[in-house]
């Protein structure tokens, strides 16, 4: 009875087997189910041989399971083989023919492109390219670029087009860039931009996805201001929309900075030199006058997409992941 029974399971597992095979293409969790009913099939089928094979002998319940789980190791091992070639093959043909998914991330200083961009990384698995992080670092090591770029960066200013364009130039052509990247405070003029598209279209690429985040100026100087961030994780604190646990306020009111502490991993936290009333003045300005004139560029395109950034993360994020999916 209880081989009949086996018989048919197995049987019916094996079909679906060859289904799946055959649609599974790039998806992993289908390769995992399929690895799972082959196991299973195998596992069966196995266990039915054996006791085919002993048809005057008592049912052995434990040579039995023996036998089921040795078929479903076998099976599963070399379905999992199986699929993950197919994979393989997937991925270099997606990969040779499809152009890379390249997404700018567009808006003013504290608009949410640091809070967002990482959602984003998380969801299609591309990296962000930040200039700001890519020239903080440059500044930090002391490199040409980063003794160029120190004081117009502390002041708010921009940094010149051919060490941005040339930054980025070299970083997208990195091995993880090869399904496509996010850019984040890139391109930040006209010129910035053309470069960027006459780099994309040497390769037949364009810019796939034009994620802009409104958020009202007279809001962004108290983001700004009160922004701490931890610098190996690139999480960022508020001390009053998002403060750290570990936070304490002196009789005025302020985080005493000794205080500042990230929640994960207890480090310091720090602010940027550029995180200023003053030099906030300056960006804004740059940013209304140099960087919004590029969204021209992209709109009759049809790629842009606006967020409404003035709203909770949460909100937020839901819009961007919406503005992934309908692209
Ligand atoms: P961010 O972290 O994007 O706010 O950038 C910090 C600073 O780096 C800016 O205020 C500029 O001085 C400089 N910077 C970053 N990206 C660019 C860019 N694409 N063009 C010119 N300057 C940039």
């Amino acid at each position: 009875m209880w081989q009949q029974g086996a018989r048919r399971i197995a049987s019916r597992f094996g079909q679906r087997f060859s289904s799946a095979s055959s649609t599974a293409g790039s998806n992993r969790h289908a390769a995992a189910t399929v690895a799972t009913a082959s196991a299973v099939s195998g596992g069966l089928w196995f266990a039915t041989r054996q006791q085919d094979s002993k048809v005057a002998c008592d049912v052995d319940p434990v040579a039995i399971g023996a036998a089921t789980l040795g078929g479903a190791l076998l099976g599963a091992g070399a379905s999992w083989k199986l699929m993950s070639g197919k994979l393989e093959a997937e991925k270099d043909r997606h990969s040779k023919y499809w152009p890379r998914k390249i997404i700018m991330l567009f808006g003013a200083p504290g608009t949410g492109k640091g809070t967002q961009g990482p959602k984003i990384v998380d969801e299609l698995g591309l990296p962000q390219l930040s200039t700001g992080d890519m020239l903080r670092d440059a500044v930090a090591a002391g490199t040409p670029v980063g003794k160029k770029a120190k004081a117009v960066m502390e002041s708010g200013g921009l940094v010149s087009d051919d060490i941005v364009i040339g930054i980025i130039a070299d970083r997208i052509t990195n091995a993880d860039c090869s399904e496509g990247f996010i850019l984040d405070g890139f391109p930040r003029t006209v010129q910035q931009a053309e470069e960027l598209d006459k780099m994309l279209a040497a390769k037949g690429e364009c810019v796939s996805l034009v994620m802009a985040f409104e958020v009202p100026d007279a809001v962004l100087e108290e983001r700004i201001c009160g922004r701490w961030l931890h610098k190996g994780s690139g999480r960022s604190y508020h001390v009053k929309f998002a403060p750290p646990k570990s936070m304490k306020l002196d009789s005025d009111g302020k985080p005493v900075p000794a205080t500042m502490k990230d929640d994960e991993t207890g480090e310091a936290l720090m602010q940027r030199a550029d995180d200023t009333a003053e030099a906030l003045v300056k960006r804004l300005k740059g940013y209304h006058s140099q960087t919004t004139p590029i969204l021209d560029r992209y709109r009759p395109k049809g790629v842009v997409k606006i967020i409404d950034g003035n709203r909770g993360i949460k909100e937020v994020s839901a819009d961007v992941m919406k503005g992934l999916s309908s692209n």
